[in-house]
């Protein structure tokens, strides 16, 4: 276990629980408490390892067989504490329990300087490694995130190694999966709040349903994540569903899905500011579902993401059109996030529509299906039409 004491504090923070009307990782808070774009978020890279490479993975050619040394943790402290809005800390990989050392020398100092601060957690993981692994840490994570895209177990044995050059036996990896079901629904039941994503492309769509199922019933998740697949790194190589397809796959979840648990979409590419009945209906549906949320992208607009390794900032779903935006041995995260927030790039989306708490789109989502809009001029109509000025 990960014996942690409160170095600010007496007591440890008391950390509201997450639920569908308390989002701690959604922008729009941060932007109604402070009436502007504003960092609240830092998603870390821990390590380059992991043991699968799923040809889905959003850093899959960044992946490698050994981690450089990772810079002093007294830097990164630093650069978090000049946040003083921090409210969430993203761990990142890889696989962030993959590497032992990895573990020791950040993953823990990270969840311990989290504890101390009263900041929510939230680790990426692929939950395949042995059960230990994630007891030991379980108490000190808000949200643990997990991709489940596995329509059927052919999928999982071939897309979950995808990408690697040497493949593991069969048989090897159909227990990794029998262990990745068992360790989720075993953490489920202790009390962790796992979050299933699933992105929507044409291996996916199909399976929808026994995906869900599986997610609900055998692993017993809180919270199942959809989002739409757009292409980036090793993901381009698979197929993307055309906008139509994503609507009418949309429909298809809100009306078969398990009301019970929480569902929410993110980087959906429908917005309140495009004139279409069909898309304004949708949008309607979803909002009036039952356990149903909508969530704003926070890459760029209350999140940055550092490298542990090279200190590296960047905005992670733009990181193929923007590079590098500086490095934590040179600035200050907020002074970072100001210097974005005034890029042509964010200026071209950073758009904003009160009346339905929307922060605009994601580059991704607009160079693919929307490449003519101008939603700068879209936030003009929309005031207009609603005189929110
Ligand atoms: S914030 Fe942007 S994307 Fe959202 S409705 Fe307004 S103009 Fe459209």
């Amino acid at each position: 276990m990960l014996k942690m004491t409160s170095s600010n504090s007496a007591l440890p923070h008391f950390k509201k629980p997450i639920s569908i009307s308390h989002g701690p990782w959604e922008a729009y808070n941060d932007f109604s408490e402070h009436n502007q774009l504003t960092l609240s978020n830092i998603e870390f890279t821990t390590t380059n390892l992991c043991n699968m490479r799923c040809s889905h993975c959003a850093v899959g050619y960044t992946l490698q067989t050994s981690d450089p040394t990772p810079l002093p943790m007294d830097l990164i402290y630093r650069r978090l504490d000049e946040v003083p809005n921090l409210k969430t800390i993203s761990i990142t990989g890889g696989e962030p329990m993959f590497s032992k050392k990895s573990i020791k020398n950040v993953v823990k100092p990270l969840l311990k300087y989290a504890f101390d601060r009263g900041i929510y957690v939230q680790m990426n993981s692929n939950l395949i490694l042995s059960l230990d692994r994630y007891l030991e840490i379980a108490e000190y994570i808000d949200v643990m995130h997990i991709s489940h895209n596995w329509g059927t177990i052919d999928t999982f044995t071939e897309v979950g190694f995808g990408a690697m050059q040497k493949q593991p036996p069969l048989k090897a990896k159909l227990k990794l999966y029998d262990q990745m079901l068992l360790n989720t629904r075993t953490l489920s039941e202790q009390g962790m709040f796992i979050s299933a994503e699933t992105m929507l492309n044409k291996s996916t769509q199909p399976h929808l349903n026994k995906i869900h199922n599986e997610i609900v019933y055998d692993m017993k998740c809180q919270r199942h994540e959809i989002h739409p697949m757009y292409p980036a790194d090793f993901a381009s190589q698979l197929e993307v569903l055309s906008l139509r397809e994503i609507k009418e796959t949309i429909h298809y979840l809100l009306d078969h899905r398990h009301p019970g648990t929480w569902m929410l979409f993110g980087t959906l590419p429908i917005y309140p500011c495009i004139r279409d009945e069909e898309d304004q209906a949708l949008l309607q549906k979803l909002r009036n579902a039952q356990n149903v949320s909508l969530r704003n992208d926070p890459d760029g607009r209350n999140r940055l993401n550092v490298n542990v390794f090279t200190g590296n900032i960047i905005v992670t779903d733009f990181g193929d059109e923007n590079g590098t935006l500086s490095n934590i041995k040179n600035d200050k995260l907020t002074d970072v996030f100001s210097t974005w927030l005034k890029s042509p790039l964010a200026q071209s989306i950073n758009c904003h529509c009160a009346q339905f708490s929307c922060l605009g789109p994601n580059i991704l989502v607009k160079n693919m299906y929307y490449p003519q809009s101008d939603f700068k001029e879209n936030e003009s109509n929309m005031r207009r039409i609603y005189t929110m000025d």
